[in-house]
């Protein structure tokens, strides 16, 4: 019997944390379907969801539960041509439940370090096998055809890699607390914090999208690198309204503004400022040098093998597919803690990520297709991986079609 560390964690927060998962995150509404992924541990999170989504007036809640020891026994006794392979039915399932108006809230809490002593290559061939399967889920989801929202839970696993000093027990508070610190749970009104925090994001979104910069110049510690923005891109932040006229929050906590960068417009070299944990393993140290917006030198010294095999998933992977701005003094960053879950680190530093775009991010983004976002210079790819590249000594230039530039960060901070 393995001891229940959710006692550990404040109820009402919690309840605050499902609550403002389903009004704000979801944005749901009343008589739409939910289809809700978590691991197991998560459950009294889970539970707490299902009953406010339906107090919300959710027609038909699917939960579909993963289970990490069940991940571990897949990489121990399957046999090789099983990590080769992905539950196609429940993937196409998935995608016609959002074809048919259903949202998707996903619950995060995985171990960072799941499958780090695992075989790479098979590490890296069932995420592909994985990803190729949900791909036309996920273009219903990146596509914002529907409302979404990914939430944290603080597993005890998570928990004791983030404070390792601490016992499970203690472990498990502290992260709990962490969580809801950054998703605004934790004062008296979530649901008015939240719909200021948006409008001060907006704010910043706006002000970049009535520069119409054509790139943005990021200098720093092993770092100078041109991204060249997609043309029409649209710097977006916070909520989102998504095909279905529902505004979501698709991130909870979101801090960044971010847009599409051109898949063939972006020179030079960057370095990673934070590990990137990426599907139970860790990359560290990454620095890759990009010609004509393709990754053509890489670098990790820790996890380069598993790096190498993200960037081989497709031609899209060594592209960009986002370009995000966080300020070092954001609350996330300012707890100076590691969560080695790119939800909180990527809200805690600007970062890139390689692989798909969001059609959003583009000007009438949502009703362009494949086509139309490709010609803007919108990167296509199975895969889509933020790492972060932000830090207190990040400068960052906007430069303008004429070539004159603008400060948009001094020292990791905004600078206007
Ligand atoms: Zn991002
Ligand atoms: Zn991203």
């Amino acid at each position: 019997m393995q001891a229940d560390y959710s006692k550990m964690i404040d109820p009402l927060k919690l309840d605050s944390l499902a609550k403002v998962a389903v009004k704000v995150g979801l944005g749901l509404e009343k008589g739409q379907d939910l289809v809700l992924t978590a691991p197991i541990v998560a459950l009294p999170f889970v539970r707490r969801i299902v009953a406010e989504a339906y107090k919300a007036g959710a027609g038909v809640i699917t939960p579909i539960f993963s289970d990490e020891e069940l991940t571990i026994a897949r990489f121990h006794h399957a046999s090789d041509m099983s990590f080769d392979r992905a539950a196609d039915w429940l993937y196409e399932g998935m995608a016609k439940a959002y074809t048919n108006g259903a949202a998707r809230l996903a619950v995060s809490s995985n171990n960072p370090l799941l499958l780090a002593g695992e075989d790479p290559a098979r590490v890296a061939r069932l995420n592909k096998a994985t990803s190729i399967a949900y791909q036309p889920a996920l273009e219903k989801i990146s596509g914002f055809h529907i409302n979404w929202n990914i939430v944290s839970y603080p597993a005890p696993a998570w928990a004791s890699l983030v404070f390792p000093d601490l016992s499970i027990v203690e472990a498990t508070r502290a992260l709990a607390e962490a969580i809801f610190a950054a998703s605004r749970v934790d004062n008296d009104d979530p649901i008015a914090a939240w719909a200021d925090h948006n409008r001060q994001l907006k704010k910043r979104s706006t002000w970049l999208n009535d520069q119409r910069f054509s790139a943005m110049h990021f200098s720093g510690p092993g770092t100078d690198l041109t991204i060249g923005l997609a043309d029409d891109h649209e710097w977006q932040s916070g909520a989102s309204i998504a095909r279905n006229g529902i505004t979501c929050n698709p991130n909870i906590p979101t801090e960044e503004v971010f847009t599409t960068p051109h898949a063939y417009r972006v020179e030079g070299y960057v370095r990673s400022t934070k590990p990137l944990s990426h599907q139970g393993t860790l990359i560290d140290g990454i620095s890759v040098r990009f010609e004509k917006g393709r990754v053509v030198e890489t670098y990790a010294a820790k996890g380069e093998a598993v790096l190498n095999e993200l960037l081989d998933t497709d031609e899209g992977a060594r592209r960009l597919g986002e370009v995000a701005l966080v300020p070092d003094s954001s609350p996330i960053s300012a707890s100076r803690l590691l969560f080695y879950n790119t939800l909180f680190d990527e809200n805690a530093a600007c970062h890139i990520a390689f692989g798909q775009c969001y059609s959003k991010c583009f000007r009438d983004g949502v009703s362009l297709n494949a086509e139309e976002i490709a010609s803007r210079g919108g990167n296509r790819s199975f895969v889509h991986v933020d790492w972060m590249i932000g830090s207190d000594s990040i400068d960052i230039d906007g430069i303008r079609a004429d070539g004159s530039r603008v400060f948009v960060f001094r020292k990791g901070e905004w600078a206007i």
